[in-house]
């Protein structure tokens, strides 16, 4: 009896402690890479899980609620990660179709393990200052995800679609409920969106493929169909298409995002015209371009952020050197027998889309942050910070950067949501990350998190994971 009793009271301690009151941020430094402005001694009055105002100088007390002294700190809207995959947990098993180590660690034992440790991801965004993520593609029960995050104090705000439309099948990951289908024909697609659509997807994502089977003009009618029968239901298509005829082709069917950089060829004029004009949003997802190969080669290179925040048995098994040889797929074995090989690639890559990424950037194209967590290696939560860096070595700015992970990724989630996301304004939500040093000269201090809030609630960062 006594036992239930404290359990009880336990538990209503718990809730009001999660529970959003009248608190107010006060002296600290306000940054909105919305405009690029800077505040410094300034109050935050948040109200329940919206921000009621901004003001400078001093206050009435009264008004104010509970004081919460930000002095010396820098404050920024929450992050926003705006390519992320919550079916792949990151780890060396989440993607039989590009290694197949089913006979080290089955396929559907790696999903139920990933079905169990979502509120571990949902915290390990938190804890790196994302308050919202958008998930480009997925099984159907990524619709569950969205609800169980949005259901749940300590998440981001999520934004999903569903299964990625696709010109080529991956049956290694068909488990029933498959994160890629394959759509031969324009009324196959408009069937599969109008399915779609009563799960009221934030996106439908087209996975554009192309190979010498499947050319950019085999699939293009069939994009045509998804983007009509999709925007005909009020749903924008975010495109996966990373060689440059194929992302044109895309825009011109009246793609809304581009989920990749370019990384096959530099931009022409034309192409950034058509954006522009378009007001396509691109994320360049920098980071995933490194993951796999330097994944494979033994060669990765997890930052301090990854290594401390990301999940420790998704980094553990990123070691290919603890898989016995005879069960080790052709494609890592031979990552590892020529490592230099696989880095030439890495470079090969970054030296089109780093450039790729600043003439877009000082075009005035969108371009909305995103790394493609879940991928293997590619960290939940922390890879944020490493798709920064890559950002910063493309020449953008710390402040385009922060945009880029603030406003310009709340244009991409979309929605009622996002248009209550990515800044610091009255009526917007009160998605915020504290700082302990200034990021807007170096980018380095955006991951010198002092706190994290979520829908009005306070999370001292080294709070939130267990
Ligand atoms: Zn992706």
């Amino acid at each position: 009896m006594k036992f239930g009793v404290a359990l009880v009271l336990a538990f209503s301690f718990f809730t009001a402690a999660l529970h959003a009151e009248k608190i107010s941020l006060v002296g600290g430094t306000v940054i909105n890479p919305a405009d690029g402005k800077v505040l410094p001694n300034a109050t935050i009055v948040i109200d329940g899980e919206k921000i009621e105002r901004v003001a400078m100088g001093r206050q009435e007390a009264a008004t104010l609620g509970k004081q919460i002294s930000c002095v010396g700190k820098f404050i920024l809207p929450g992050y926003i990660d705006t390519h992320v995959h919550f079916f792949q947990s990151g780890d060396l098993f989440t993607r039989p179709d590009g290694a197949d180590l089913n006979s080290v660690r089955p396929y559907k034992d790696e999903v139920a393990w990933i079905k169990s440790q979502l509120n571990d991801v949902f915290a390990r965004y938190l804890r790196c200052g994302i308050t919202s993520v958008v998930d480009v593609g997925g099984p159907f029960w990524n619709f569950e995800v969205r609800e169980k995050a949005n259901a749940t104090a300590k998440a981001p705000r999520v934004a999903v679609a569903g299964p990625l439309i696709s010109s080529v099948s991956r049956e290694k990951l068909d488990l029933g409920d498959p994160p890629i289908v394959k759509i031969d024909t324009p009324d196959q697609a408009r069937e599969f969106v109008r399915k779609l659509a009563k799960q009221k997807p934030d996106l439908v994502k087209i996975w554009y493929i192309v190979d010498k089977d499947h050319p950019v003009e085999s699939f293009r009618p069939i994009v045509r169909a998804t983007i009509e029968e999709s925007h005909a239901h009020g749903i924008r298509v975010a495109v996966h298409a990373t060689e440059l005829e194929t992302a044109r082709a895309a825009v011109e069917e009246g793609a809304d995002v581009l989920v990749h950089s370019v990384t096959d060829k530099p931009v022409d004029e034309a192409f950034v015209k058509l954006l522009k004009d378009r007001h396509v949003i691109l994320c360049p997802t920098l980071v995933v371009f490194e993951r796999y190969g330097r994944t494979f080669s033994h060669q990765l290179n997890l930052t301090p952020e990854e290594e401390k925040w990301g999940n420790p048995e998704v980094i553990a098994s990123l070691d290919v050197t603890k898989i016995p040889q005879d069960k080790l797929p052709k494609r890592i074995k031979d990552a590892m027998g020529d490592p230099k090989t696989v880095l030439d690639r890495i470079k090969k890559t970054y030296d089109v889309a780093l450039p790729n990424l600043k003439k877009l950037e000082d075009a005035g194209v969108t371009i909305a942050a995103g790394t493609d967590a879940g991928n293997i290696g590619t960290i939940h939560g922390p890879a944020l910070f490493r798709e920064f860096q890559l950002m910063k070595e493309a020449g953008l700015t710390p402040m385009q950067i922060l945009q880029c992970a603030t406003a310009n990724a709340a244009k991409l989630f979309g929605g009622d949501t996002g248009a209550h996301i990515g800044k610091i304004e009255n009526g917007y939500f009160a998605d915020l990350v504290v700082l302990n040093s200034d990021p807007s000269n170096d980018i380095g201090k955006a991951s010198d998190i002092d706190s994290v809030i979520k829908g009005g609630v306070v999370y001292p960062a080294a709070s939130i994971l267990p």
